[in-house]
Order: structure tokens, then C-alpha cells, then sequence
């Protein structure tokens, strides 16, 4: 395994939920493998007044639970003497000076600035680090989501801290596009020849993306309200996803190859306006229900949210795509809180046979298949028709399943692993563009605005299910049904 070159990352918001939960167990993993040269850091920045031991304490413990049985007493040590602490209040532009001593005689090596917390303190974060000048050509920064809440903040954010950064110095995180999965599609898709032929129109009969979570808001309940589905979902882990399905081969393995194709995915999306949203979206938000076998409370009864809120906590899409490769191909998209499963997949389905000689089952049509699951396992089954056992040609689905553990034994790197590392190294590829962003944010600005000019409150679902009646008849109106459903 390749090396990493010393790097100090500032981890601002290292206090946080992300950065406890996700970002210092992934370092950590990349430390314990021996990627992490002994000369580089590691440095949490918040407001919260703590010595580098306490810090280093409440670390300790959100790697010991999120390691799990892989934690390593010599490993975690070898670990905690990289990590430093500064106390940093993002709006008080004389805390930065802490930042500087510590970064101070350190200018050759790469310099990561990694914003883990509200947007509103993004462009702020960037201004304090160039006035205390601290920001090199090594240097560079990475934006959490969501970036703003529509077109217009998002370009404020990306000006101001454009200002500070260059484009190459600006990876924008998507950690969908950092799962071993979505990598290998890129490579099924890429690296044979089977798919890509039947990867069009006239073969691929339509196409679901959905993103699934058990869980309820948790205690983002402030931040939910404010943002919704749309927004904390569809705009960017969807659309990402959905771009990287329906994209053309890039021509070369270059980050602004693949940048420009997934831009061009974003540009051909039908805008979806006026009467469109009301058929072909569907908003809802869960009401009372179960979830894993216990009662919870509805959306509008969890702490801090509104009681008469209307933000959506379900959507469901049908997409197209205007293009040559696409056109006619429906693209369903589907997320949601506190559905029945946490199940994140694509699903590819082809069309059926023109005409077929054989004794078939009803469902045949639906078992031409490509499934990429996310969550909570990440695989790839091809699910075709084979012949049943015994006398006759009666066919019954089978599944060839792309096991990727079983093949390649090693464990595959977590999403933030394989996000953290390419920061360091410079790779712009799995990191979206500022156009990208853009282009993302104007397809979806028309569909709030149309949901707020029709007034319409969103479906109630009752907690622990598949979200409304009408994300089914989204699909089934044109004969289809959600992978679950069938
Ligand atoms: P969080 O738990 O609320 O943490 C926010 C962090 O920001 C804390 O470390 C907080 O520490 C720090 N902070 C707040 N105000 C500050 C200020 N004025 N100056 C310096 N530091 C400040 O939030 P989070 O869940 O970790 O999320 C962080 C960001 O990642 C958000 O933009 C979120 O939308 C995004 N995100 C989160 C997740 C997730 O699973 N949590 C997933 C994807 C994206 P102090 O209070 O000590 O300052």
C-alpha cells in the first residue's frame, strides 16, 4: 500500500458527531495500516476549551466503540501522538493565531483543512485561515455537505471560499461516491465489455436508486427542519449516484474526465416544473409507527421540530434523461427517514426477452437484473433466469453474486477511508466540481419551489414502512414496482 506524505489535517468541528463517529475512526484504521508517515498530525479544532488530553480522551473512547474488536491498545498509541487539539471559535478571527503557531515551520507539507460543521461557518473558517495566513500551494480544503440550502447560497459559499482556494484545492465530499460498490461499478462498467452494450436505451428497460434509512432525526432536528429530503439527499448522495449510472465512459481516469460526463448527466436532467412536480414527486413524512419492534413518534412529535412543520422527510422522483443513451429510460429515485430497512441500492433492470420459447415465471421480466447494494452490505448480484431442475426448459431466477469479500478477502476501506486518503494524495476524482454543484442545485431549486406554490402538506406514512401509497404508484403507473415491492 502506497504511503501517505506528510500531511497535518485540521479537522474543524473535531468535536462533532461526524468528525467522533466516522472521520478519527477512519484515521485511525489508516494509521493502525501503516499508510500515515510518524511525521504527520492530526489536529481538532472547536470552540469547546479542552486540553489535549481531554480531547484525546473523548477520541479514545469513539474509537474504542466505532473500531469495535479491531481496536488495538499499540495501534491506538502509535495513533493518539498524532493528534493535537487547538481551540478555535470559527467567528473570532484572533483563535486562528493558535492554529498558526502549531502549523508554523510545517509549510512544505500538505495542509488539509477539513470543514466538518455547519455550512454557515464555511466561507468564515476560510477567511480566518488566510488572514492568519496560514494557507499554502499544499494546501487544501474539504466541504462537508450540504453546501447551502439552494443555488444561490451555494455560490455565495463557493465564491467566498474560492476567494481563499483554487478549484484543485477544493474537494467537495460526497462519501457515496467513496463506497468500495460504487467504485466497483465504476469498474464493472468500465473495466469489461459485457455491460457496456447493454448499458442504453432499447436494453435497459428502467432504473431505482434508493437511499433508506431506519432512523428517524435523531438529534439533527434543527438542521432536518430547516433542509428535508430533497436537499439533505436527493441534491447530492442521489443525483451523485444517478450521474455515475447514467454517465458516457470518460475518456480518460483523469478527475475532470469523469467531472465533465457526470456534468453532462446533470445538464441533460428534464427539469421537473410546475404541474411535472405534482406528478411525478412525491413527498411525504412519517407519522407514529414502529421501528426495529418499538413504538416511535411521529415527525411533528420529535424534539425541536415544528408542529406544523411541512418539511418532507420522504421524496420519491421519477427522472429522465434527455439524452441519446437515456431517453425513455425512467430513472426512480426514493429516500427517506424511518422507512422499514436502512437499504441503500441500485437497481438496473433490463428489458425482457422480445420472445421467449420457454415456460417462464410471471414475474420474469423483473428478474433481468443488476443490483448494486450500498446498505448495509456492499454488493453486486446479477439476477438472471436459469433452468429449474429436473425435466422441462421451466426457468426460475438465479443470482450470480459479485462477492467482493469472499474473492478478495481484504477488508474494503470505509467510505471516509478511501475519501481521507485521496485528500491527501491530491485526488480530485471522487470529489465534486463546482459546476457539478451548481448544475445539481438549479434542477432542484424548481421542485421546492413548486412543492411551496402548490401548498400541499406531504404524505403522511406511518413509521417503519416503505413511505406513502403513492411512491408505489409513482412506479407502478407505468408497470413497474420498487425492488421491495415485488
Ligand atoms: P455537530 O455534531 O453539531 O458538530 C458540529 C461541530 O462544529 C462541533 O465540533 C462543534 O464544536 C463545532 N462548532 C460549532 N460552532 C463552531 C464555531 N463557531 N467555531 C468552531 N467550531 C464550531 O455536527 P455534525 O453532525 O458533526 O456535522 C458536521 C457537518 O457535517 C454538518 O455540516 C453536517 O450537515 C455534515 N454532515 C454530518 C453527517 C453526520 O452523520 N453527522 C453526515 C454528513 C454530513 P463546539 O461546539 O465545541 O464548537
Amino acid at each position: 500500500m502506497q504511503s501517505l506524505p506528510d500531511f497535518d489535517l485540521v479537522l474543524f468541528g473535531g468535536t462533532g458527531d461526524l468528525a467522533m463517529r466516522k472521520l478519527l475512526p477512519a484515521l485511525y484504521r489508516r494509521v493502525a495500516a501503516n499508510q500515515v508517515s510518524k511525521g504527520s498530525r492530526i489536529i481538532g479544532a472547536a470552540r469547546s476549551g479542552l486540553t489535549r488530553d481531554e480531547y484525546l480522551s473523548q477520541v479514545e473512547e469513539s474509537c474504542r466503540k466505532h473500531i469495535g474488536k479491531d481496536f488495538d491498545r499499540e495501534q491506538w498509541e502509535q495513533f493518539a501522538r498524532s493528534v493535537e487539539y487547538v481551540k478555535i471559535d470559527a467567528q473570532a478571527e484572533r483563535d486562528f493565531m493558535a492554529l498558526k503557531k502549531l502549523l508554523a515551520g510545517r509549510e512544505e507539507c500538505v495542509r488539509v483543512f477539513f470543514l466538518s460543521t455547519a455550512p454557515d461557518l464555511f466561507a468564515g473558517i476560510c477567511e480566518g485561515l488566510a488572514k492568519a495566513d496560514v494557507v499554502t500551494p499544499a494546501s487544501r480544503v474539504v466541504l462537508e455537505k450540504p453546501l447551502g440550502q439552494d443555488l444561490q447560497s451555494s455560490v455565495q459559499i463557493n465564491e467566498r471560499v474560492g476567494a481563499m482556494f483554487s478549484e484543485p484545492q477544493i474537494f467537495r465530499i460526497d462519501h457515496y461516491l467513496g463506497k468500495e460498490a460504487v467504485q466497483n461499478l465504476l469498474a464493472l462498467r468500465f473495466g469489461n465489455m459485457l455491460f457496456e452494450p447493454l448499458w442504453r436505451r432499447g436494453r435497459v428497460q428502467h432504473v431505482q436508486i434508493t437511499v433508506a434509512e431506519d432512523l428517524g432525526v435523531e438529534r439533527r432536528a434543527q438542521f432536518y427542519d430547516q433542509t428535508g429530503a430533497l436537499r439533505d439527499m436527493v441534491q447530492n448522495h442521489l443525483l451523485q449516484l444517478l450521474c455515475i449510472i447514467a454517465m458516457e465512459p470518460p475518456a480518460t481516469g483523469d478527475p475532470d474526465a469523469m467531472r465533465d460526463e457526470k456534468l453532462k448527466v446533470l445538464r441533460a436532467l428534464r427539469p421537473l416544473r410546475g404541474h411535472d412536480v405534482q406528478t411525478k414527486t412525491v413527498r411525504g413524512q412519517y407519522k407514529a409507527g414502529a421501528a426495529n419492534g418499538a413504538p416511535v413518534v411521529g415527525y411533528l412529535d420529535e424534539k425541536d421540530v415544528p408542529r406544523d412543520s411541512t418539511t418532507e422527510t420522504f421524496v420519491a422522483l421519477k427522472v429522465e434523461i434527455d439524452s441519446w443513451r437515456w431517453a425513455g429510460v425512467p430513472f426512480y429515485l426514493r429516500t427517506g427517514k424511518r422507512l422499514q430497512e436502512r437499504q441503500s441500492e441500485i437497481v438496473i433492470t433490463f428489458e425482457d426477452v422480445p420472445h421467449s420459447i420457454y415456460e417462464r415465471p410471471d414475474d420474469a421480466h423483473a428478474w433481468n437484473r443488476l443490483v448494486i447494494q450500498l446498505q448495509p452490505v456492499e454488493s453486486i448480484t446479477l439476477s438472471v433466469l436459469a433452468k429449474s431442475p429436473g425435466h422441462g426448459m421451466r426457468l426460475k431466477p438465479v443470482e450470480l453474486s459479485l462477492d467482493f469479500r469472499e474473492t478478495f478477502k481484504d477488508r474494503p476501506l470505509d467510505a471516509y477511508e478511501r475519501l481521507l486518503t485521496d485528500v491527501i494524495k491530491g485526488t480530485l476524482t471522487l470529489f465534486m466540481r463546482r459546476d457539478e454543484l451548481d448544475a445539481a442545485w438549479a434542477w432542484i431549486d424548481p421542485i421546492r419551489e413548486a412543492w411551496q406554490h402548490y401548498e400541499e402538506r406531504p404524505k403522511a406514512y406511518t413509521a417503519g414502512t416503505w413511505g406513502p401509497a403513492a411512491a408505489s404508484a409513482l412506479v407502478s403507473r407505468d408497470g413497474f414496482s420498487w425492488r421491495n415491492e415485488l
